[in-house]
């Protein structure tokens, strides 16, 4: 699932591919990624791109007459660009988008089809795909404490509910976590004051810190396959289990629950403790959402 680093990056570089140009063919290949019915996918056609934009983890295009199209990338949606004569990749391409200069791709490559396009009329349809979620980097520390002690959950569940938090998911959750020196299960009534202030500042810094190496990354070429992951050389902690943390060299432990696993650092997140993997994992599991769906803001 692409998180708010990678998709700024995808919306920076859609921008530059996208952005005043006309869409000149729509074409849905598979056909259960399309949820809406009206308007159609050839009212798209015709009409030049205004705008790219980012809502929570989605990506709105703005077309002439109010007409957006909402994509959701899910777990394994992704965007291709390809020159205006080359084949859509075959078995994983949900539908492309035809301008004169070249063609973007929507893939999956996934059996579980999850990715969804929204084609919309006006702003007010729009904005019922908004869940909500705080935008770290522009908001104040008090509203970040509000969200953040708005129930009682564990630090990892908060972090990654896109209702409270925009566009934070396993992946960065796991490094904000790190960065802040606190564990995962953590409960968000039992934090103080100073441990609040230090998990803001983690997040925005971290943060920060990849939309700025994914910028340099993509400046001069769109994403290719493998280039937006969850796994990014660099990473602390995540998807680093059994590896020796960078900050203290103890080796990174997990804690899986459902389809995830989450990743720190017993030395610098817990004490020193090693959290006994199944009891953490039914705490972590009943502190969390049971469908995909509910769990990435919907479909
Ligand atoms: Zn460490």
């Amino acid at each position: 699932m692409p998180e708010l680093p990678d998709v700024i990056a995808y919306v920076e570089c859609l921008r530059r591919v996208a952005v005043g140009r006309v869409i000149r063919r729509v074409q849905i290949i598979s056909t259960f990624v399309l949820r809406t019915f009206d308007p159609t996918t050839d009212d798209l056609e015709g009409r030049t791109v205004l705008a790219v934009e980012r809502l929570g983890k989605r990506f709105i295009f703005g077309c002439e007459g109010e007409i957006f199209a909402v994509i959701h990338l899910m777990i394994a949606g992704r965007f291709r660009w390809l020159a205006p004569e080359a084949r859509a990749p075959g078995k994983i391409a949900l539908a492309t988008v035809a301008f004169d200069h070249g063609t973007l791709a929507l893939t999956e490559a996934s059996p579980k089809k999850r990715a969804s396009l929204h084609v919309v009329q006006g702003r007010e349809a729009l904005a019922a795909f908004d869940s909500g979620g705080l935008d770290v980097l522009a908001a104040s520390t008090a509203a970040f404490r509000e969200r953040l002690t708005r129930g009682n959950h564990t630090l990892k569940r908060a972090l990654t509910d896109p209702g409270l938090f925009d566009g934070i998911g396993n992946a960065y959750s796991d490094e904000i976590l790190h960065a802040a020196q606190l564990s995962p299960i953590k409960l968000t009534d039992r934090l103080t004051d100073e441990e609040i202030d230090r998990l803001f500042a983690a997040a925005q810094a971290t943060l920060s810190r990849w939309i700025a190496e994914l910028r340099v990354m993509f400046a001069d070429r769109f994403p290719g396959p493998g280039d937006v992951t969850a796994f990014r050389e660099g990473f602390a902690v995540h998807g680093r289990f059994g590896l020796p943390c960078p900050a203290c060299t103890a080796p990174v432990q997990r804690i899986r629950y459902a389809d995830h696993e989450t990743n720190y650092c017993p030395k610098c997140q817990t004490g020193g403790t090693i959290l006994a993997d199944r009891s953490l994992s039914r705490l972590l599991k009943g502190d969390w959402p049971r469908t995909l769906e509910e769990l990435e803001g919907g479909a």
